[in-house]
């Protein structure tokens, strides 16, 4: 994927990154990226992905925006209240970046539609916030031998690991069954989600651009009230019913 001129304008203080270069932004150019949720989470991967010129992004969310969404779902404005959570950010991504491809999917992703919606892109950005989307995600991307970043946050803690399926541990292998106490709603702060969100789009552009040291069996655990980062050394389980 070659660049044009406007391109290259664009993206020329990231091209100048040594180990990245003009043949790495021609890697993105080429690149889709599936983000499943594009909340306070998957709003700040897709900005930032749009931002470093991704070619295509396919965002998966069911329903409308909501007053409770708008202290982190940064794609979601006031204007959109009780409008599609798609279109919003849509709109938003393309007033940043209207270069970029985007194919918006009014459903959250489920083992009905997991194989159709992977399918179509390189890489996947696990931003859901229900297991049951997480293991039916990590299944079909698994299967399909696509990278997965996933990441999660609770209150001021989050994590984040990178999945190279045949190389690394995967979701099941970390999570073998879905943590008793997770839920639907949590305490959260914008600037969490943000920052988690950040680190997964610098995930997914060093994974699609071949460069740099992905969190692969490792996992970077953050407490934001304490600012302690920590890496945790991970492994593939041998019994994994996904990837052994
Ligand atoms: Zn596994």
């Amino acid at each position: 994927m070659t660049l044009t001129d406007e391109e290259r304008a664009v993206y020329e203080w990231q091209i100048s990154v040594e180990d990245f270069q003009e043949a790495g932004q021609e890697k993105l150019k080429g690149a889709s990226v599936l983000i499943s949720r594009v909340g306070g989470l998957g709003s700040v991967v897709a900005y930032e992905l749009a931002a470093a010129g991704i070619g295509r992004l396919v965002l998966a969310h069911a329903g409308d925006v909501k007053p409770s969404d708008l202290n982190r779902q940064l794609l979601m404005t006031h204007d959109w209240l009780g409008r599609p959570r798609v279109e919003s950010a849509e709109r938003r991504l393309k007033e940043l970046n209207p270069r970029l491809e985007i194919v918006a999917v009014p459903e959250n992703l489920h083992a009905a539609n997991a194989a159709q919606l992977v399918e179509q892109v390189d890489l996947v950005v696990d931003c859901a916030p229900l297991f049951e989307e997480r293991f039916a995600m990590n299944r079909q991307a698994v299967q399909q031998g696509k990278p997965i970043v996933e990441c999660a946050m609770y209150d001021l803690d989050a994590q984040i690991t990178t999945v190279i399926p045949g190389q690394t541990a995967c979701l099941s292998c970390l999570y073998p069954e879905k943590p008793p106490e997770w839920r639907r709603q949590f305490p959260v702060f914008g600037a969490v989600s943000g920052t988690v969100g950040c680190l997964a789009a610098m995930e997914a552009i060093k994974v699609l651009a071949g460069f740099g040291e992905p969190l692969a069996n490792r996992l970077l655990t953050m407490d934001l009230r304490s600012m302690r980062f920590s890496k945790l050394t991970i492994q593939k389980h041998p019994d994994c019913p996904v990837c052994s």
